[in-house]
């Protein structure tokens, strides 16, 4: 087995085993593969292990990837932070967006999704941790960004999204993820989506109901910033 290999089927048992202590079905967990400044040629091996989504947070690096990809059948997830001139080649390029945090960028995303490519899946980025945070919308703005972006054209909002200070507590891992459940299931729409949990948390988030974990460092080693600016 290739390494990609073997790491992919650790967290994949990971995932089970937590979805099993949950008493949840495994297959209600989505594994979305974070290839952040991995070379294609790692997300070309982990797809020929059986993954389809991958999540990418830099947008040229994403392109530039995905270019180089394009006789492999991927989709694929923005989950960086997002700047207004960015939101066109991402509406053009993804199929989910999962750091939606404020309704100018939803806007700009429902006017600029293709109209021949099916809804853009959103997920709006809360804030669950407080100050030490700067991404994500505060929830007491979390109602209102939702209800407008529910009624945004070529937009379809599937849930909520978000990267909890990190901590070594599974006490204080579970009350984040269950603090942005409550705030999903306070909302008046029909979301089915809690994308929360990475490499070190993922058990604590499938535990409080994640149905995608976001997972880099344990499927693909350590990442190595060493060429970014
Ligand atoms: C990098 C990143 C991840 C993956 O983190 P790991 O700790 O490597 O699993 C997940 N979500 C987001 C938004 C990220 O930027």
């Amino acid at each position: 087995m290739s390494t990609i290999e073997e790491m992919i089927a650790k967290v994949r048992a990971r995932i089970r085993e937590a979805a099993q202590a949950a008493h949840r079905d495994p297959a209600a967990v989505g594994l979305l593969a974070v290839s952040k400044t991995q070379p294609a040629a790692a997300i070309r091996q982990a797809h020929a292990s059986g993954m389809t989504d991958f999540g990418e947070n830099y947008l040229q690096e994403a392109l530039a990837k995905q270019a180089e990809l394009g006789d492999l059948e991927l989709t694929w997830h923005f989950i960086g932070p997002i700047q207004s001139n960015k939101t066109r080649a991402i509406a053009e390029h993804f199929a989910w967006v999962h750091s939606v945090d404020r309704l100018k960028i939803a806007q700009r995303l429902a006017e600029q999704r293709p109209a021949h490519l099916p809804p853009l899946n959103i997920c709006l980025q809360v804030n669950v941790s407080g100050e030490v945070s700067k991404s994500g919308c505060a929830p007491e703005e979390l109602p209102a960004l939702a209800s407008a972006v529910a009624q945004l054209p070529h937009l379809r909002l599937r849930g909520l999204m978000a990267i909890p200070e990190p901590s070594d507590d599974p006490r204080e891992q579970h009350a984040a993820f269950a603090r942005l459940r409550q705030l999903q299931s306070a909302l008046p729409f029909d979301l089915d989506t809690l994308s929360m949990g990475m490499s070190h948390d993922l058990e604590a988030a499938i535990a409080e109901g994640a149905t995608w974990v976001r997972v880099g460092t344990a499927l693909f080693g350590a990442r190595d910033y060493g060429t970014r600016p």
